[in-house]
Parts: C-alpha cells; structure tokens; sequence
C-alpha cells in the first residue's frame, strides 16, 4: 500500500512518515502543494493525506483539481483548524474524510485503515498463491499456520510479486515500484532482499515460490518448473 502524504510542517511530516513506515506503508512525503500535486499526478497511490493549509497550493484545491482529473484516490484531510468551514470545503471538494490536528497516530492509522477497505470493497483483501497469504489490511503474512515477520520492505517486495503472481518481474520493476528513490546504485539490494524473503517465506517449505528468471528478474508461482 503507497501513501502519499503532503504536509509542510517538518515535524508532522516525519511522524507520519515514520509511523506509517513501520506499519509497513509505502510512503511518498510532498513538502509543499505543487510538490504534492504533481506526485498525486505522476504516481498512483492507494491513498492520499492532505493537508489543507499548505505553501503554494492548499489542499482543497488539489484535491478538486484531482477530482477533476477523474482521480478517484481516497483523500484523508489534515487540518490543523477545527472550523466547520474547513471540513465543509475538504469534503465538498472531493476529500473521503478529514483528521483535526493535532490528532493520535492510532486515530489516523484507523481512519487510513478504514478508507482502504472502502476503496478496495470490490478488491481483493488477502492475497494468495498456495499455502502462501498476504492480508493487505492488517498487514498478516502467512504460510500455512506459520505467521511470518517481514520487515517494511520485505513486506513491500512480497506484495509485488503477489500481486503479480505468474508473471516475471524484472529488477527494474521491483526498484520502481517497491524501492523508488531510495534505490539508488547498489543493483545487488533487490537480490539481497529476495535472499531475506526466501529464507523466511520459501526456506522452510518443500514448495519454493519465488523463482529466478535468470538475467531478468523473478517470478512468484506455484510450480517449480
Ligand atoms: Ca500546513
């Protein structure tokens, strides 16, 4: 799950980014409202936080320009007033729900978790692929009745490649997608990651799931051919 979060005040930022991270969300952080729109425009995130008092764009004018533009990302609103104005023009402008400041991190995290299950109502909340499941809302992973720890980007990683299952993903996808600009020139990161995940989700199983496609990448399937 990616998460955009636009908020210029330093110190909620990084809250939020730190918090969510070890919750295992994937998180973009947009220091100001051009920054934080043009990430809404170029990248597709599973949910957007928005605050609404922002430098150089506010947040109920990206949010109605995104609506706009047929983007349909749900929108959680920051505001850092209580006033009624606030909330009215968030929500009228396309926003699924608003957070008053300053608000718990456990009110937030079930606020995100609420939003998600209503984007993905016709979605798939667990994935699978043989004994091998992974909850999107909870963040469970098991195999088996063995629950598994993965770390945020085991977990991020793991996520690709269920999500497309029985198809081969090249490292190229993988650093887009799962490492974006913290990927920088250690080529070897993914394929160190791959060897973290195996150990803990193939290792101790007779039936391997992640499959080298040499040269290319990797692939998630049952069979082992
Ligand atoms: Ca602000």
């Amino acid at each position: 799950m990616r998460i955009l979060v636009v908020e210029d005040e330093e110190k909620i930022a990084s809250f939020i980014e730190r918090g969510l991270k070890e919750h295992h969300y994937t998180v973009d952080v947009g220091r100001d409202g051009e920054e934080g729109q043009y990430l809404a425009d170029v990248n597709a995130y599973d949910l957007i936080l928005l605050d609404i008092m922002l430098p150089k764009k506010d947040g109920v004018s990206i949010c109605r320009e995104l609506r706009q533009r047929k983007n349909a990302t749900p929108i959680l609103m920051l505001t850092a007033r209580d006033a009624v104005t606030d909330k009215v023009s968030g929500l009228d402008a396309g926003a699924d729900d608003y957070l008053t400041k300053p608000f718990s991190f456990s009110e937030l995290l079930a606020r995100i978790r609420a939003l998600l299950r209503r984007g993905r109502e016709e979605k798939v909340d667990v994935l699978r692929i043989a004994d091998l499941e992974m909850n999107l809302l909870n963040h469970e992973v098991r195999r088996g009745e063995q629950d598994i720890k993965l770390t945020s980007k085991e977990y991020g990683l793991l996520e690709y490649l269920m999500l497309h299952a029985n198809q081969v993903v090249t490292r190229t996808m993988i650093s887009e997608h799962v490492w974006k600009e913290d990927f920088n020139s250690f080529t070897n990161v993914i394929d160190v990651h791959i060897r973290y995940l195996r150990n803990k989700i193939d290792k101790p199983y007779p039936t391997k799931l992640i499959h080298t496609v040499r040269g290319t990448g990797y692939i998630l399937k049952e069979a082992s051919s």
